[in-house]
């Protein structure tokens, strides 16, 4: 059964643009419902470990220095079906891809600088969120 907990962050982009609030008022009013947040930045190191998994990828350094050019705001949230219906509301990873009304189509600059995190299996969802919030077992 699929879990009914995801993890996201607002990127730099979308913080620095001052999108948050219409992000976070997306997310509330699709029926998702914020149960950890919090307002940070994280280091060249940290933003290197969060995105280990893509070590060998070509954009790797680049993504990096953009995740840890400015302020993020990483959440936990709940409902139904959570993981597989938020990456539906944020949209494909490209903008040019991200179907019409998603957040991404919205609010992302680029294929990077793309306004919005959301975790791609219950199993990275747990791993994630452990990783912005130390008492996320209660969950
Ligand atoms: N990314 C990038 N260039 C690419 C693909 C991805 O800069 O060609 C960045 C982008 O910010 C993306 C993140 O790396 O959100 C993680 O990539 P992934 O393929 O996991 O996309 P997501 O799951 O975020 O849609
Ligand atoms: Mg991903």
């Amino acid at each position: 059964m699929a879990g009914n907990i995801t993890f996201t962050m607002i990127k730099p982009d979308a913080v620095g643009a001052g999108n948050s609030g219409a992000i976070i008022k997306m997310i509330e009013d699709s029926g998702f419902k914020i149960i950890a947040m919090k307002y940070t930045r994280l280091s060249r190191k940290r933003a290197e470990q969060f995105y280990m998994v893509h070590k060998e990828r070509p954009f790797y350094n680049d993504l990096c220095d953009y995740m840890s050019s400015g302020n993020i705001i990483p959440m936990i949230l709940e409902n139904n079906n959570a993981v597989e219906d938020f990456r539906k509301l944020i949209g494909a990873t490209n903008p040019q891809d991200a179907a019409e009304g998603t957040i991404r189509n919205l609010f992302a600059e680029s294929i990077e600088a793309n306004a919005i995190h959301g975790s791609d299996s219950d199993e990275n969802a747990g791993i994630e969120g452990s990783f912005f919030f130390s008492d996320m077992e209660r969950f």
